[in-house]
This record gives C-alpha cells, sequence and structure tokens, in this order.
C-alpha cells in the first residue's frame, strides 16, 4: 500500500510564532500512523527539528554548493533536518519560469541528497476546458519525474492549477480520473509504480478532505492555506 501523507506547504507564510501551531498538532496527532509533513519556509526548518513530523523544503538547486546567491541546495535541506522538499509546485513553474526538465533535475539532486521528492503537476483552467488534461499530465509526469524514481524517494501530488488558493476543488470523479491515470503510467513506467503515493492538492479542506480521501488512488493531500493553522489542518489529517 502506497504511503498514506497529509502534507502542509506554508508557502511564503510563518514566523517563529507560528512554530505554536506545531506544537498545537503535536498533542493531537504526534503518535498518528500515517505521515505528517510539514513544509514551511527555510527560516524556520532547523526550528522544526524537534517536532514530530516529518519536514521538507519547498524547493532546491541542482547543485550541491557554488555560486548561486538566494538559493538552497538538496544537501542543505538534509542538513538542517528536511527529509522531503516539495519540487515542480505550480507557484514555482509560474513565478520562475521552472521547466519539466528542471524539475526533474532538481528531482535527482533531492534523490542523490537522500530526500525523498514531492514532484506536482497539474492543468491550467484552459487545458481543463480545452479537454488537454490528461495531455498535460502526461508531458509532465514524463518530463518532470527522472527515470532514477521509485516508491521510496517520489512521491507525485496532482494539483490542478485552477484549484490553487481558489476554493474550487474538482468533482470526485475528475480527481478520480486522473489519479487513475497517474497510477496507470507510474505501473508502465516503474516496477514499484502501484506503491507510489499519490497526493491532491488545491483548496483541501476540512470539509472537503473525507470525500477527496475516499477517492481510489488518492493517498493524501498537499494542503496550503489550511495547513497553516492546527484548527484548520487537524480535521484534514483526522479524514486520513
Ligand atoms: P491551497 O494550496 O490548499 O491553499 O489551495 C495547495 C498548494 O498550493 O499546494
Amino acid at each position: 500500500m502506497p504511503r498514506k501523507i497529509a502534507a502542509g506547504n506554508w508557502k511564503m507564510n510563518g514566523m517563529q510564532s507560528t512554530l505554536s501551531e506545531l506544537r498545537t498538532l503535536e498533542d493531537k496527532h504526534g503518535d498518528a500512523d500515517i505521515a505528517i509533513l510539514i513544509c514551511p519556509p527555510f527560516t524556520l526548518i532547523c526550528a522544526c527539528e524537534d517536532t514530530p513530523f516529518d519536514i521538507g523544503g519547498q524547493d532546491c538547486h541542482t547543485a550541491k554548493t557554488g555560486a548561486h546567491t538566494g538559493d538552497i541546495s538538496a544537501e542543505m535541506l538534509a542538513d538542517a533536518g528536511a527529509s522531503y522538499v516539495l519540487l515542480g509546485h505550480s507557484e514555482r513553474r509560474t513565478d520562475h519560469g521552472e521547466t519539466d526538465a528542471l524539475v526533474a533535475a532538481k528531482a535527482q539532486a533531492a534523490y542523490d541528497a537522500g530526500l525523498i521528492a514531492v514532484i506536482c503537476l497539474g492543468e491550467t483552467l484552459d487545458e481543463r476546458e480545452n479537454g488537454t488534461t490528461l495531455e498535460v499530465i502526461d508531458r509532465q509526469l514524463a518530463h518532470s519525474v527522472p527515470a532514477t524514481a521509485d516508491a521510496l524517494n517520489t512521491v507525485i501530488a496532482y494539483e490542478p492549477v485552477w484549484a490553487i488558493g481558489t476554493g474550487k476543488v474538482p468533482t470526485t470523479d475528475q480527481i478520480a480520473e486522473v489519479h487513475a491515470h497517474l497510477r496507470e503510467r507510474l505501473q508502465d513506467r516503474f516496477s514499484d509504480g502501484a506503491e507510489v503515493s499519490l497526493l491532491y492538492g488545491g483548496s483541501v479542506k476540512g470539509s472537503n478532505a473525507a470525500e477527496i480521501f475516499a477517492v481510489p488512488h488518492v493517498n493524501g493531500a498537499l494542503v496550503g492555506g489550511a495547513s497553516l493553522t492546527a484548527e484548520a489542518f487537524s480535521p484534514i489529517i483526522a479524514a486520513l
């Protein structure tokens, strides 16, 4: 069975004071038997070390060290206590022009540092309306996920761009179609493709989590806004 993962992507949010939310979460879910992954901004990774949760970065460079002002390497994330890194989030693809090839190179850097890469993909509203969703997913999957990926070093997050931060959620049939397709493609390509965790992301809340988690091949969620407080994230974790 793929690992169940409740992942929180804090994006560019979170101060030292936000860490009290993790202490509240720890009281409620410290001994949960699913993986709870928190991806805070780089500035808070070291401070998360004493929580029972898995910690992830939100991006990494392809190089190990060097003259790359403002960047962080996968080795640095591992050294700071992270075990995961988010890669290819649509905000990185849009704001920083990240291509599928760059995402794959970053994933390889993550594997080399011993990190698990959470590789994000998903269609825009135009692509959904043009009926090209599965084509886009296929292209991103083929080119953003390295040949060296397996169920231990990779998690795939399906995040329709139009559902991120908008309050709009695909129907469960739409999520089911993409997740079944992803599972089939992963099984075609990797011997352990049936074991790769597939997360859904985009406007997941306590009120819709249970129905999303009931969709076949949804093994968890990548949560943005609702991961910022224990009050909002806790019901999502409980639903998984
Ligand atoms: P959201 O973000 O839950 O705020 O829609 C999800 C994400 O961007 O990972």
